[in-house]
């Protein structure tokens, strides 16, 4: 069992630190927001006063929203590097840039900080869960060393490659879950419209070569429009970004990608950036008239 230093405990890293509780670590942890803290003492942790304290354990876990957090946290003043021991092994499970990522891996190696990246997928029924699939980026023995800690947070857990490779991954598996919402909701839309009830139709589809995880879990709170996040089209939108940015940097032309992030992007402008993604469904029916409380 570690000593774990976890820095980001919101809707993800709250219910993942938990979970390294319940498999007995010692877990230290970090959050700017107090409440977020308490909760994670409410669930057997400590939590410390700041990133620094956070640091003084033998693995370091962030969950962090995006690449300025991160690069704060992990690199900036009064950061992770500054504080850490050599053999530190440091797992930035956050989303971001997997240029982000090769530049952490870089500036750890220089530390003797054994970095990986480690973002996931499954959503906050995953992680609360303890089901959570993990991609992995960096080098195998390091990855070997983290194996019981990620053991403990996900189900299928798998080194997908070198640094950046992990996020290259996660951009991949953000463009398939936000297409496959662009398409339920248009069915819902379609459904609707047309006088038939959309549970008994998405039930169907969930039952056929349709079926998705998306479906499975999502189509209930989408026909009756409880948008609570989960995860927030603001995020979304980052990762369609991020998407965008690795085709770029591939030479490839991915055009329903490009037109997913623009329905998420039309999603924030229509001021829906804090419900969850699952909302885009508000952004469909905007487009044919159809709008829902
Ligand atoms: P969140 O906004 O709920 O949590 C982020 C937490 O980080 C917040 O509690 C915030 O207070 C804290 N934080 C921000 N800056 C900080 C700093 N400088 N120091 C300490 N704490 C700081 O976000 P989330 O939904 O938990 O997502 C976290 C990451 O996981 C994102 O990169 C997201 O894209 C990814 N992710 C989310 C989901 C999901 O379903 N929510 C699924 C897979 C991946």
């Amino acid at each position: 069992m570690s000593t774990i230093g976890f820095i980001g405990l919101g809707i993800m890293g709250g219910p993942m630190a938990a979970n390294l509780v319940k498999a007995g670590h010692t877990v230290i942890g970090f959050d700017l927001d107090a409440a977020r803290r308490d909760a994670l003492v409410a669930a057997g942790g400590t939590t410390a006063g700041s990133v620094a304290e956070a640091t003084d354990a033998e693995v370091v876990i962030t969950m962090l929203p995006d690449s300025p957090q991160v690069e704060q946290v992990v690199l900036g003043p009064d950061g992770v590097l500054e504080h850490a021991k050599p053999g530190l092994l440091l797992i930035d499970m956050s989303t971001i840039r997997p240029d982000t990522s090769r530049t952490v891996a870089a500036e750890a190696a220089k530390r003797e900080v054994r970095a990986l990246e480690a973002p996931v997928s499954g959503g906050e029924k995953g992680a609360i869960d303890a089901v959570l699939s993990i991609m992995v980026g960096g080098a195998e023995e390091d990855f070997q060393a983290a194996l019981p800690v990620l053991g403990a947070l996900g189900k299928t857990i798998v080194r997908v490659g070198g640094p950046g490779a992990g996020q290259t991954v996660k951009a991949a598996n953000q463009l398939v879950v936000g297409g496959t919402y662009a398409l339920v909701a248009e069915a819902i839309v379609l459904l609707e419209a047309s006088g038939v009830d959309p549970s008994g139709g998405l039930d169907v589809l969930a039952g056929g070569l349709a079926a998705s995880r998306i479906l499975e879990l999502k189509r209930k709170s989408m026909v009756e429009r409880q948008f609570a996040p989960g995860f927030r089209i603001d995020l979304h939108h980052k990762d369609m970004g991020i998407a965008l940015a690795a085709a770029r940097e591939a030479e490839v032309s991915l055009p329903v990608t490009a037109l997913i992030a623009q329905l998420i992007a039309a999603a924030r402008a229509q001021g829906y950036g804090a419900l969850d993604h699952s909302a885009l469904l508000k952004v469909l029916e905007n487009a044919s008239g159809r709008t829902s409380a």
